[in-house]
């Protein structure tokens, strides 16, 4: 059993102020696998004030500098890449491929970073004034669990690129995951004060993060209801706020769509991360004319093709939801999809046969869903995909923006250009045709209430810089 007692504060392992302490859970087994004494209110003052300090001298950092800074973090971070991928397996049961997938994404997001940070231009002339950017201070950082590694990375190089330290509280069900981070961290052998992490609850450290006056910028990636509070406590000293929220995204298969392209498609846009993807397309939206196809073929690709299992097995797609409470609420949806009249296609209440002991859930298509039941509303975090029909292209684009989300979108169609105005009409940030396929330089974030501000490439450097006019 592996027991977390540090933060990493102003560039060295340092005890706990906290003495809180948490259990880790095998979700695959319910076993205790390992122990964090969670911080308090001191411990994130102190790395706030490393922060703070390391900021007069970073805030003057040149870009070659901060790429420099960049790519070794980024080395630090491939060094350990199997230990990433083991802690999140082991820790929130994240299917290896799913983990392996994670962990290079978010390491590559690190060098898209540098790049964008050597071509961007700080200062330009507009008339007789000189406009330039300038980094806006200390940056704190609130990430969920379901992809810890991507969340740091993401954050963590766009603020550096600006020229900002961090401040970053994980979640608290992360921490083994922290630990190697941490570990790499101090591997890059940064300044003092860059990179500071502390363990810890959400309404402790997460708290006198967000209400700190010396931290000028929150970004934060969680729940709409979390990121609401954020905003209003960040709101008392007007800090800059970037929120990565949840959504309840539409796949539009359109009447030309390819099934034997679209039905992988959708399997990966719903199912991925065990459901557990903000970005998850769980609303289904098909022609009624094809309903009865597309029925038989989802059937078939589910069973042949989701595996519910053990995460650390290669053929694993499905693994354990992160906790009990989520296996729980997951299961409450499915019951609420029953009661509200929807025809359970694939999957249903209770654990797969064989995997009663850990938080497994099965695969769960709903057919004949209609877009006001809770559970085509509400974001389930689960791998329950929604399927509803539409008549004409218009009925389903009303149905996909009739939502409180609008993070993400995907659209299948055989004629891609008609298949890009249907995708650039669903109000959405991030929207794919006939691809799963994360462009790390471009910008990534939700419209509505699924967030506000975009993260990734240059566009997520802007969210750290200030602009400054001098005539
Ligand atoms: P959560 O909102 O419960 O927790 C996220 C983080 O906020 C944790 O570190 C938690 O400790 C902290 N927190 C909780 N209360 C706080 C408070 N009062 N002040 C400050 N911090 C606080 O979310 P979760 O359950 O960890 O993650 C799942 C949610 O995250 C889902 O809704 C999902 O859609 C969303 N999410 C969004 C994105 C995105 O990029 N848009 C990505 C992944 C997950």
């Amino acid at each position: 059993m592996q027991i977390i007692t540090k933060h990493y504060i102003n560039g060295d392992f340092v005890g706990s102020h906290g003495n809180d302490v948490a259990d880790l859970i095998n979700p695959s087994t319910q076993e205790i696998i390992g122990q964090v004494v969670l911080g308090n209110e001191e411990d994130t003052q102190r790395a706030i004030t490393a922060a703070k300090q390391a900021f007069k001298s970073y805030a003057k950092s040149t870009p070659e500098q901060r790429a420099e800074y960049l790519q070794r973090l980024h080395d630090a971070i491939v060094d350990r890449l199997d230990d990433h991928v083991e802690a999140l397996v082991k820790e929130y049961g994240g299917p290896i491929q799913m983990a392996q997938y994670l962990v290079q994404g978010a390491a590559s997001v690190i060098l898209s970073a540098k790049e964008a940070v050597q071509n961007m231009t700080f200062k330009e002339m507009v008339g007789n004034t000189e406009v330039s950017l300038h980094p806006v201070g200390v940056a704190g950082h609130i990430t969920p669990w379901n992809a810890n590694i991507m969340y740091f990375c993401n954050k963590t190089a766009s603020a550096l690129a600006a020229g900002c330290p961090v401040v970053t509280k994980p979640s608290e069900m992360s921490a083994l995951q922290t630990q190697v981070i941490m570990e790499c961290v101090h591997a890059a052998n940064l300044p003092a004060g860059l990179i500071n992490i502390v363990n810890g609850r959400g309404d402790v450290v997460g708290a006198e993060i967000t209400r700190n006056p010396d931290v000028a910028k929150i970004s934060f990636t969680g729940s709409t209801v979390v990121g609401k509070t954020i905003a209003r406590d960040g709101a008392a000293t007007l800090k800059r706020v970037t929120l990565e929220l949840g959504g309840k995204s539409p796949h539009i298969i359109l009447e030309d769509a390819n099934l034997e392209q679209a039905i992988p498609f959708i399997l990966m846009t719903s199912f991925m991360n065990s459901g557990q993807a903000c970005i998850a397309g769980t609303r289904l939206l098909i022609p009624e004319s094809r309903a009865e196809e597309i029925k038989a073929a989802l059937k078939q690709a589910v069973a042949q093709h989701l595996k519910v299992g053990r995460p650390e097995e290669n053929d694993t797609a499905i693994g354990p939801m992160v906790s009990k409470a989520q296996y729980q609420r997951v299961q409450s949806y499915i019951t609420k999809g029953i009661e509200e009249g929807a025809e359970v296609l694939i999957g249903g209440e209770g654990h797969p046969e064989g995997l009663e002991n850990g938080n497994f859930v099965k695969p769960t298509i709903f057919f004949n869903v209609t877009n006001d039941m809770t559970i085509a509303r509400e974001e389930i975090f689960g791998p329950v995909l929604c399927v509803l029909t539409y008549k004409t292209e218009e009925e389903a684009i009303e149905i996909a923006n009739d939502t409180q989300y609008g993070l993400a979108g995907y659209v299948s169609g055989t004629n891609v250009d008609h298949a890009k105005v249907i995708a650039n009409r669903i109000d959405a940030g991030v929207v794919s045709v006939n691809t799963f396929n994360h462009n790390p330089a471009a910008p990534f974030g939700g419209f509505k209430q699924s967030g506000i501000g975009r993260e990734n490439g240059a566009f997520g450097i802007r969210s750290y810089l200030e602009l400054k006019s001098v005539s």
